[in-house]
C-alpha cells in the first residue's frame, strides 16, 4: 500500500478533540469512543477542519484554530424566531420547557434543530443558529486510519462502514 495522506476522496479515520480557544473549554471529543470516519471532499465535515488536515498522514497530529467563517459560520439574527407558546402545547404535556433546552422543529425543507432562548407566557424565542456558529474554534485532530474510497462511496458522497453497508 502507498502512504497515503488525506486529499480528496479519501477515507478518513481521525480522533479529535474540539476546545473553545478563550477559555479551552472542550465542546466535542472522541475520546472513549470509535474514531470519527468521513468522505474527504464532500462536506461531510466543516470546511476548515477538512482544509487543515490536508497532507496529513497516518500518525499524525495537527492542531489549529478556525474563525467562525471556516467553522459553522457567523451568528444569523434573522434566525432567531419567536414562536408562539400554543404550538408547543402537546410538548409541554410531557415535558416542561427550559431556556437551554434544543428541540427539532419539522419544517418545509427538513428537521431543524434549534435553542430555547427565552420563555414567557406568550412565546417562546427559538435560536435556529448552529449552537458553535459565531464561535472560533481549536482542534487537536489525530489521523488513525486513511484508505481508499470505494466508487460507491464517492458516488454517495459518504463513508460506509467495514462491511459496505449503510450506517
Ligand atoms: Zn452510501
Amino acid at each position: 500500500m502507498a502512504d497515503l495522506t488525506v486529499t480528496g476522496d479519501i477515507i478518513a479515520s481521525v480522533h479529535y478533540k474540539g476546545t473553545l480557544p478563550e477559555n479551552g473549554d472542550v465542546f466535542d471529543s472522541s475520546e472513549g469512543r470509535e474514531p470519527l470516519t468521513f468522505l474527504v471532499g464532500h462536506k461531510q465535515m466543516i470546511p476548515g477542519f477538512e482544509e487543515e488536515i490536508m497532507g496529513a498522514k497516518v500518525g499524525e497530529t495537527r492542531e489549529f484554530t478556525l474563525s467562525a467563517e471556516r467553522a459553522y459560520g457567523e451568528r444569523d439574527d434573522t434566525a432567531v424566531l419567536e414562536i408562539p407558546r400554543a404550538q408547543f402545547a402537546q410538548l409541554e404535556e410531557e415535558a416542561s420547557l427550559e431556556v437551554g433546552m434544543q428541540l427539532v422543529a419539522q419544517m418545509p425543507h427538513g428537521p431543524s434543530p434549534f435553542t430555547i432562548t427565552a420563555l414567557t407566557e406568550e412565546a417562546v424565542t427559538a435560536d435556529f443558529n448552529h449552537t458553535l456558529a459565531g464561535q472560533a474554534l481549536t482542534f487537536s485532530v489525530e489521523i488513525v486510519e486513511l484508505r481508499e474510497a470505494s466508487d460507491d462511496e464517492i458516488s454517495h458522497g459518504h463513508a460506509h462502514g467495514p462491511d459496505g453497508h449503510h450506517h
